[in-house]
Protein backbone atom coordinates (compact mmCIF):
# COMPACT_ATOMS: atom_id res chain seq x y z
CA UNK A 1 0.00 0.00 0.00
CA UNK A 2 1.29 3.48 -0.50
CA UNK A 3 0.22 7.00 0.99
CA UNK A 4 -1.72 8.97 -1.20
CA UNK A 5 -1.03 12.35 -1.94
CA UNK A 6 -3.51 13.95 0.69
CA UNK A 7 -1.94 11.63 3.55
CA UNK A 8 1.31 13.42 2.64
CA UNK A 9 0.21 16.75 2.70
CA UNK A 10 -1.16 15.69 6.25
CA UNK A 11 1.71 14.45 7.84
CA UNK A 12 3.53 17.16 6.65
CA UNK A 13 0.81 19.49 8.39
CA UNK A 14 1.56 17.27 11.64
CA UNK A 15 5.18 18.06 11.42
CA UNK A 16 4.78 21.57 11.38
CA UNK A 17 2.45 21.60 14.25
CA UNK A 18 5.10 20.28 16.29
CA UNK A 19 3.47 16.43 15.96
CA UNK A 20 5.31 13.44 15.25
CA UNK A 21 5.14 11.43 12.30
CA UNK A 22 5.70 7.79 11.52
CA UNK A 23 7.47 7.41 8.28
CA UNK A 24 8.28 4.36 5.86
CA UNK A 25 11.75 4.33 4.78
CA UNK A 26 13.79 1.79 2.80
CA UNK A 27 15.88 0.94 5.92
CA UNK A 28 12.67 0.43 8.65
CA UNK A 29 9.41 2.51 9.56
CA UNK A 30 11.15 6.04 11.43
CA UNK A 31 9.48 8.17 14.00
CA UNK A 32 10.21 11.68 12.47
CA UNK A 33 9.76 15.23 13.85
CA UNK A 34 10.49 18.90 13.00
CA UNK A 35 14.05 18.57 13.00
CA UNK A 36 14.14 21.95 14.09
CA UNK A 37 11.49 22.22 16.76
CA UNK A 38 12.98 21.13 20.14
CA UNK A 39 10.09 20.42 21.82
CA UNK A 40 8.83 17.61 19.15
CA UNK A 41 12.16 16.28 19.13
CA UNK A 42 11.94 15.78 22.42
CA UNK A 43 8.52 13.63 22.01
CA UNK A 44 10.45 11.27 20.31
CA UNK A 45 12.49 10.59 23.28
CA UNK A 46 9.42 10.57 25.82
CA UNK A 47 7.72 8.26 22.84
CA UNK A 48 10.15 5.63 22.20
CA UNK A 49 11.54 5.72 26.24
CA UNK A 50 14.73 6.27 24.48
CA UNK A 51 17.84 8.20 26.75
CA UNK A 52 18.05 11.60 25.64
CA UNK A 53 21.71 11.25 25.34
CA UNK A 54 21.36 9.24 22.24
CA UNK A 55 21.70 10.88 18.99
CA UNK A 56 19.13 11.02 16.60
CA UNK A 57 19.71 11.17 12.59
CA UNK A 58 18.26 14.06 10.54
CA UNK A 59 16.51 13.02 7.36
CA UNK A 60 16.84 15.48 4.15
CA UNK A 61 15.56 16.27 0.72
CA UNK A 62 18.74 15.59 -1.31
CA UNK A 63 22.72 15.60 -0.91
CA UNK A 64 21.73 19.14 -2.31
CA UNK A 65 20.57 20.43 1.13
CA UNK A 66 23.53 18.99 3.27
CA UNK A 67 25.31 22.05 3.56
CA UNK A 68 22.38 23.69 5.34
CA UNK A 69 22.57 21.61 7.83
CA UNK A 70 26.27 20.66 8.55
CA UNK A 71 29.70 22.33 8.58
CA UNK A 72 33.08 21.65 7.23
CA UNK A 73 31.84 18.63 5.52
CA UNK A 74 35.53 16.81 3.67
CA UNK A 75 36.10 15.96 0.30
CA UNK A 76 35.31 11.95 1.14
CA UNK A 77 31.93 12.85 2.57
CA UNK A 78 30.71 14.50 -0.64
CA UNK A 79 31.81 11.16 -2.69
CA UNK A 80 29.93 9.04 -0.35
CA UNK A 81 26.67 10.87 -0.22
CA UNK A 82 27.03 11.62 -4.39
CA UNK A 83 27.14 7.58 -4.67
CA UNK A 84 25.28 6.46 -1.67
CA UNK A 85 22.25 9.19 -1.31
CA UNK A 86 19.30 8.52 -1.56
CA UNK A 87 20.02 4.86 0.28
CA UNK A 88 20.80 3.51 3.44
CA UNK A 89 24.14 5.37 4.25
CA UNK A 90 24.00 7.82 7.21
CA UNK A 91 27.09 10.64 7.21
CA UNK A 92 28.50 11.82 10.53
CA UNK A 93 29.63 15.19 10.35
CA UNK A 94 29.80 18.87 12.13
CA UNK A 95 26.25 19.79 13.59
CA UNK A 96 25.46 23.29 11.66
CA UNK A 97 23.37 26.30 13.50
CA UNK A 98 19.92 24.97 12.21
CA UNK A 99 20.55 21.27 14.11
CA UNK A 100 19.39 21.69 17.93
CA UNK A 101 21.24 20.62 20.46
CA UNK A 102 18.62 17.78 20.80
CA UNK A 103 18.58 15.66 17.90
CA UNK A 104 22.34 14.74 18.79
CA UNK A 105 21.97 14.11 22.18
CA UNK A 106 24.15 17.00 22.68
CA UNK A 107 27.10 16.43 20.64
CA UNK A 108 28.60 19.06 18.42
CA UNK A 109 28.23 15.93 15.37
CA UNK A 110 25.10 14.90 13.87
CA UNK A 111 24.03 11.88 11.88
CA UNK A 112 22.44 12.83 8.33
CA UNK A 113 20.97 10.94 5.66
CA UNK A 114 18.29 10.97 2.42
CA UNK A 115 16.24 8.38 2.67
CA UNK A 116 15.64 5.99 -0.66
CA UNK A 117 11.93 5.30 -0.41
CA UNK A 118 9.25 7.34 -2.45
CA UNK A 119 6.74 8.21 0.23
CA UNK A 120 9.41 9.71 2.59
CA UNK A 121 11.39 11.94 -0.04
CA UNK A 122 7.62 13.60 -1.27
CA UNK A 123 7.18 14.25 2.60
CA UNK A 124 10.52 15.85 2.97
CA UNK A 125 9.78 18.22 -0.16
CA UNK A 126 6.31 18.87 1.07
CA UNK A 127 7.65 20.27 4.66
CA UNK A 128 10.45 21.27 3.37
CA UNK A 129 12.58 21.29 6.25
CA UNK A 130 14.80 18.37 8.01
CA UNK A 131 12.86 15.67 9.57
CA UNK A 132 14.81 13.74 12.17
CA UNK A 133 13.68 10.00 12.98
CA UNK A 134 15.20 7.32 14.90
CA UNK A 135 13.69 4.13 14.62
CA UNK A 136 10.10 4.16 15.20
CA UNK A 137 9.90 1.44 18.12
CA UNK A 138 9.96 1.24 21.88
CA UNK A 139 13.84 1.93 22.86
CA UNK A 140 15.53 -1.39 22.70
CA UNK A 141 13.04 -3.05 20.63
CA UNK A 142 12.64 -4.64 17.41
CA UNK A 143 12.63 -2.26 14.39
CA UNK A 144 9.24 -1.83 12.17
CA UNK A 145 9.84 -2.97 9.04
CA UNK A 146 5.82 -2.39 7.94
CA UNK A 147 3.41 0.36 9.26
CA UNK A 148 1.21 -2.24 11.39
CA UNK A 149 4.50 -2.85 13.33
CA UNK A 150 4.52 0.54 13.93
CA UNK A 151 0.92 1.17 15.38
CA UNK A 152 1.06 -2.44 17.39
CA UNK A 153 3.91 -1.21 18.79
CA UNK A 154 4.00 2.60 19.50
CA UNK A 155 -0.16 2.98 19.11
CA UNK A 156 -1.13 6.62 20.41
CA UNK A 157 2.37 8.01 20.50
CA UNK A 158 2.73 8.48 17.23
CA UNK A 159 0.24 11.36 15.29
CA UNK A 160 -0.12 10.34 11.94
CA UNK A 161 0.76 7.14 10.44
CA UNK A 162 1.92 7.11 6.75
CA UNK A 163 1.48 3.94 5.00
CA UNK A 164 4.30 3.09 2.42
CA UNK A 165 4.61 -0.97 2.66
CA UNK A 166 7.19 -2.83 3.55
CA UNK A 167 10.53 -1.92 3.81
CA UNK A 168 12.75 -3.11 0.95
CA UNK A 169 16.20 -3.17 2.94
CA UNK A 170 14.87 -4.02 6.73
CA UNK A 171 17.97 -3.31 8.51
CA UNK A 172 19.18 0.41 9.52
CA UNK A 173 21.43 2.34 7.69
CA UNK A 174 25.63 2.48 7.73
CA UNK A 175 26.55 4.93 9.82
CA UNK A 176 30.13 6.27 8.87
CA UNK A 177 31.60 9.04 10.67
CA UNK A 178 33.49 11.28 8.24
CA UNK A 179 34.58 13.59 10.79
CA UNK A 180 38.45 12.30 11.12
CA UNK A 181 40.94 11.83 9.23
CA UNK A 182 39.79 8.68 7.89
CA UNK A 183 36.34 7.81 7.72
CA UNK A 184 34.69 5.21 10.33
CA UNK A 185 32.02 3.05 10.10
CA UNK A 186 29.95 3.55 13.50
CA UNK A 187 27.48 0.99 12.34
CA UNK A 188 27.38 -2.00 9.78
CA UNK A 189 23.87 -1.44 7.80
CA UNK A 190 22.05 -1.61 4.39
CA UNK A 191 25.28 -0.11 2.44
CA UNK A 192 27.97 -2.91 2.41
CA UNK A 193 31.16 -2.56 3.46
CA UNK A 194 32.39 -3.54 -0.08
CA UNK A 195 30.92 -1.08 -1.50
CA UNK A 196 32.01 1.50 0.60
CA UNK A 197 35.11 0.45 -0.07
CA UNK A 198 35.32 0.12 -4.02
CA UNK A 199 33.95 4.17 -4.04
CA UNK A 200 36.81 5.33 -1.59
CA UNK A 201 39.32 2.78 -3.13
CA UNK A 202 40.85 1.99 0.59
CA UNK A 203 39.57 -0.83 2.89
CA UNK A 204 37.77 0.30 5.78
CA UNK A 205 37.96 -0.60 9.42
CA UNK A 206 35.00 -2.14 10.65
CA UNK A 207 34.99 -2.04 14.79
CA UNK A 208 33.97 -5.61 15.96
CA UNK A 209 30.19 -5.92 16.17
CA UNK A 210 30.19 -6.92 19.18
CA UNK A 211 32.41 -4.30 20.54
CA UNK A 212 30.93 -0.68 19.11
CA UNK A 213 31.15 1.84 21.61
CA UNK A 214 29.17 4.91 20.05
CA UNK A 215 26.29 6.84 21.99
CA UNK A 216 23.13 4.98 21.35
CA UNK A 217 24.47 1.51 20.68
CA UNK A 218 23.74 -0.67 23.48
CA UNK A 219 24.77 -4.04 23.59
CA UNK A 220 20.84 -5.35 24.19
CA UNK A 221 19.19 -3.31 20.74
CA UNK A 222 17.00 -4.73 18.48
CA UNK A 223 15.86 -7.29 21.24
CA UNK A 224 12.75 -9.48 20.96
CA UNK A 225 10.75 -10.53 23.87
CA UNK A 226 12.19 -13.98 23.81
CA UNK A 227 15.49 -14.49 24.99
CA UNK A 228 17.85 -15.03 21.93
CA UNK A 229 20.78 -17.63 22.13
CA UNK A 230 23.30 -17.63 18.96
CA UNK A 231 25.05 -21.59 18.21
CA UNK A 232 26.78 -22.72 15.31
CA UNK A 233 24.54 -23.60 12.13
CA UNK A 234 24.92 -27.33 13.01
CA UNK A 235 23.61 -27.11 16.71
CA UNK A 236 20.86 -25.20 15.69
CA UNK A 237 18.36 -27.84 15.54
CA UNK A 238 19.88 -29.94 18.54
CA UNK A 239 19.96 -26.71 20.75
CA UNK A 240 16.08 -25.73 19.98
CA UNK A 241 14.86 -29.63 20.75
CA UNK A 242 16.31 -30.02 23.97
CA UNK A 243 15.54 -26.73 25.53
CA UNK A 244 12.13 -27.46 24.00
CA UNK A 245 12.29 -31.01 26.15
CA UNK A 246 13.51 -28.54 28.97
CA UNK A 247 10.17 -26.93 28.57
CA UNK A 248 10.89 -23.67 26.65
CA UNK A 249 8.48 -22.47 24.16
CA UNK A 250 11.83 -22.59 21.47
CA UNK A 251 11.39 -20.27 17.90
CA UNK A 252 13.72 -21.38 15.44
CA UNK A 253 15.74 -19.36 12.76
CA UNK A 254 16.71 -22.84 10.86
CA UNK A 255 19.44 -22.33 8.85
CA UNK A 256 18.64 -22.84 4.89
CA UNK A 257 20.96 -25.57 4.31
CA UNK A 258 18.64 -27.54 6.76
CA UNK A 259 15.20 -26.25 5.70
CA UNK A 260 12.58 -29.29 5.07
CA UNK A 261 14.22 -30.98 8.35
CA UNK A 262 11.65 -31.39 10.63
CA UNK A 263 12.74 -29.62 13.98
CA UNK A 264 10.52 -30.31 17.37
CA UNK A 265 9.91 -26.49 18.55
CA UNK A 266 7.32 -24.40 18.76
CA UNK A 267 7.76 -22.39 15.91
CA UNK A 268 10.24 -22.45 12.95
CA UNK A 269 11.15 -19.63 10.49
CA UNK A 270 13.24 -20.81 7.90
CA UNK A 271 15.79 -18.21 7.09
CA UNK A 272 16.18 -16.76 3.54
CA UNK A 273 19.26 -18.24 1.19
CA UNK A 274 19.78 -14.59 0.01
CA UNK A 275 21.41 -12.05 2.44
CA UNK A 276 19.04 -9.25 1.10
CA UNK A 277 16.07 -11.26 1.63
CA UNK A 278 16.92 -12.50 5.24
CA UNK A 279 18.09 -8.74 6.04
CA UNK A 280 14.09 -7.42 4.51
CA UNK A 281 12.58 -10.41 6.85
CA UNK A 282 14.89 -10.01 10.43
CA UNK A 283 12.74 -8.14 12.09
CA UNK A 284 9.40 -9.72 10.79
CA UNK A 285 10.90 -12.90 11.58
CA UNK A 286 11.62 -11.95 15.34
CA UNK A 287 8.62 -10.24 16.10
CA UNK A 288 6.52 -13.32 14.58
CA UNK A 289 8.23 -15.56 17.10
CA UNK A 290 7.14 -13.00 19.86
CA UNK A 291 3.60 -13.18 18.63
CA UNK A 292 3.64 -16.83 18.47
CA UNK A 293 4.64 -16.73 22.14
CA UNK A 294 8.31 -18.03 22.27
CA UNK A 295 10.01 -17.57 25.24
CA UNK A 296 13.50 -18.55 23.31
CA UNK A 297 14.68 -17.78 19.87
CA UNK A 298 17.93 -20.46 18.82
CA UNK A 299 19.58 -18.60 16.35
CA UNK A 300 23.32 -18.85 14.03
CA UNK A 301 25.23 -15.87 12.29
CA UNK A 302 25.16 -15.77 8.57
CA UNK A 303 28.92 -15.29 7.05
CA UNK A 304 29.96 -11.77 8.24
CA UNK A 305 30.19 -10.29 4.18
CA UNK A 306 27.97 -8.01 3.01
CA UNK A 307 24.59 -7.33 4.37
CA UNK A 308 25.53 -10.29 6.55
CA UNK A 309 27.85 -7.79 8.72
CA UNK A 310 24.69 -5.88 9.83
CA UNK A 311 22.59 -9.09 10.16
CA UNK A 312 25.13 -10.60 12.84
CA UNK A 313 25.35 -7.04 14.34
CA UNK A 314 21.51 -7.09 14.94
CA UNK A 315 21.24 -10.62 16.30
CA UNK A 316 24.00 -10.19 18.51
CA UNK A 317 22.92 -7.62 19.88
CA UNK A 318 19.52 -9.11 20.19
CA UNK A 319 21.04 -11.81 21.92
CA UNK A 320 23.23 -9.05 24.10
CA UNK A 321 23.05 -9.29 28.45
CA UNK A 322 19.62 -7.22 28.62
CA UNK A 323 20.69 -6.26 32.18
CA UNK A 324 23.11 -3.13 30.55
CA UNK A 325 20.06 -1.19 28.84
P1 LIG B 1 18.38 4.87 15.26
O1 LIG B 1 17.72 5.96 14.53
O2 LIG B 1 17.59 4.27 16.37
O3 LIG B 1 18.92 3.86 14.31
O4 LIG B 1 19.61 5.53 15.96
C1 LIG B 1 20.48 6.37 15.28
C2 LIG B 1 21.86 5.99 15.66
O5 LIG B 1 22.76 6.83 14.96
C3 LIG B 1 22.18 6.22 17.11
O6 LIG B 1 21.87 5.11 17.89
C4 LIG B 1 23.69 6.49 17.12
O7 LIG B 1 24.38 5.28 17.28
C5 LIG B 1 23.95 6.99 15.70
N1 LIG B 1 24.29 8.42 15.70
C6 LIG B 1 23.45 9.44 15.49
N2 LIG B 1 24.09 10.62 15.58
C7 LIG B 1 25.37 10.35 15.86
C8 LIG B 1 26.51 11.15 16.10
N3 LIG B 1 26.47 12.48 16.03
N4 LIG B 1 27.67 10.52 16.37
C9 LIG B 1 27.71 9.16 16.43
N5 LIG B 1 26.66 8.35 16.23
C10 LIG B 1 25.50 8.93 15.95
MG1 LIG C 1 16.58 2.14 16.61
Amino acid sequence: MTARTCDIEKAAEVLRAGGLVALPTETVYGLGANAEDPAAVARIFEVKGRPPSHPLIVHIGGAEQLDEWVQDVPATARLLAEHFWPGPLTLVLRRGPRVPLEATGGLETVAVRVPDHPVALALLSAFGGGVTAPSANRFGSVSPTTADHVRAELGDGVDFVLDGGSCEVGVESTIVDVTGDVPSVLRPGGVTREDLEAVLGWPLAVPSTSRVRVPGQHPSHYAPRARVVLVESEKVVAEAESAQELGHRVGVFLPSAFAGTPVKAHAVVTVPDSLAAYARGLYGFLRELDWQGCDLIVATLPVEEGLGLAIANRLRRAAGPRSTV
